[in-house]
């Protein structure tokens, strides 16, 4: 029995957020006395899905099967289910994204396995098996046990701060028997979001707001992102009003973000907004006036106008 951790792949690699989701199971794993296997879909090099090992797991079993290169949530969670079932795992972790969020749900279903989503620490298995997420789009926690036998546990951004060591983990391949119905929904293109750096997988974000009065000026907002190598983001009237695109939308109603540092620029700070971004490690506000609500839930403020902090805030991360 082992413990079995999803690993997305983007551009031939482990994405960064399934890093955490690496450590995580292999803690789980070490809290169960037993070892953590890594399933890698799709075409990935192999010496990067070896370095999966760095986070603690000792295999990553690679399904390489060319018609898995497009991220396919029926085709993926038959993957899945088959890899744990080839390893005897009786508890499945995930990184908690776009594509988990549709493939945990359905392998939930085929496995008849509990389900625990937004998952914000390591179980706690004094008493059962029970996790803590986080709920009302992170207003409350709730901790719920987990009784079935199959156990599915998708993290939350920075539920766990991977310590790396130099393992590396053997890389087997794996070629499950997949039939026409793990197929029957069929992805006909693509289109890839623009932007050097994704948004959700971010570390630094610099968002803004209506405050910016219109599209000519993100020019001021863009310095300060390429400054310090960050996402851009934007609040929702912003991409309604076609000022920005919709895939930099961040709230209840757009992209979720976890970055270590979100600075928000003439943004008001309404719950629906805040409700995308309140798991951000550090939120920095710059708003005009001191009573905008985004003050409450922010580690730094500064109190003025974009027009002027911004360039000399860029300015100042460029003397830097
Ligand atoms: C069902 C529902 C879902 C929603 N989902 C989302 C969501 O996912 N994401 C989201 O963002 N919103 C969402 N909203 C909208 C949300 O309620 C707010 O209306 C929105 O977030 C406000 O955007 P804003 O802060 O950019 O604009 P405003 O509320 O207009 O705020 C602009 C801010 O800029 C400041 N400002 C103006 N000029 C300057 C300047 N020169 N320098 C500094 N500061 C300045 C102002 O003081 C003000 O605080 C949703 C609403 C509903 C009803």
């Amino acid at each position: 029995m082992s413990v079995l951790i999803f690993a997305e792949v983007a551009d031939g690699a482990i994405r960064k957020s399934s890093q955490e989701a690496l450590y995580y199971g292999a803690k789980v794993a070490e809290m169960m006395g037993t070892t953590a296997t890594a399933l890698a879909i799709g075409s990935a090099n192999t010496d990067a899905l070896a370095a999966a090992g760095r986070f603690g797991v000792t295999k990553v079993l690679h399904a390489a099967d060319g018609a898995l290169n497009e991220a396919n949530s029926m085709a993926y969670a038959s993957v899945i289910a088959a890899a744990a079932a080839h390893e005897g795992a009786k508890v499945i972790v995930t990184a908690k994204s776009t594509l988990s969020d549709g493939v945990m749900a359905r392998l939930s279903g085929k496995m008849k396995a509990a389900l625990g989503a937004n998952v914000t620490d390591l179980p706690d298995l004094s008493n059962g098996f029970r996790v803590m997420s986080s709920i009302f789009t992170g207003k409350a926690f709730a901790v719920t046990e987990l009784k079935a036998d199959v156990k599915i546990i998708a993290i939350k951004k920075n539920a766990i701060v991977p310590v790396e060591t130099a393992a590396l983990a053997t890389v087997e391949a794996f070629a499950p028997a997949l039939n026409d119905a793990d197929f029957s929904v069929k992805i006909t293109g693509q289109t890839k979001a623009s932007g050097a750096i994704s948004l959700p997988e971010a570390d630094l974000v610099v968002s803004a707001g209506r405050g910016f009065k219109g599209p000519e000026n993100w020019g001021i907002v863009e310095d300060l992102a390429n400054a310090l190598g960050a996402a851009t983001a934007c609040s929702k009237p912003v991409s309604d009003l076609d000022w920005r695109p919709h895939h930099e939308h961040v709230g209840q109603t757009g992209v979720k973000v976890s970055p270590n540092l979100y600075i928000a620029c003439g943004i008001s700070g309404a719950i629906q907004h805040l409700a995308g971004v309140n798991s951000s490690k550090v939120i920095v506000v710059i708003n005009k006036d001191p009573e905008a609500p985004f003050f409450k839930a922010a580690d730094y403020g500064i109190v003025g106008d974009v027009f002027e902090i911004l360039p000399k805030l860029t300015a100042a991360v460029k003397a830097l």
